[in-house]
């Protein structure tokens, strides 16, 4: 994949798709698909999912301890 080219534009205004919402700067890119570009706040709310879904996998592995 060719991304010499993604920060051409950085003041141009998008549309989170997650969020609805506009946004201007660089876009994060979602870890539903590791491509759909969402705004910077939407990536770090799937971050902190994530983090959260790691966390509830941990508790399963602490039956083991
Ligand atoms: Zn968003």
């Amino acid at each position: 994949m060719n991304e010499k080219e993604v920060n051409k534009n950085e003041n141009e205004l998008k549309t989170c798709p997650r969020c609805k919402k506009t946004y201007t700067g660089y876009p994060a890119i979602s870890r539903k698909d590791n491509k759909t570009e969402i705004c910077s706040e939407c990536g770090t709310a799937e971050a902190l999912e994530d983090f959260n879904n790691y966390l509830k996998g941990q508790e399963k592995d602490k039956k083991g301890n």
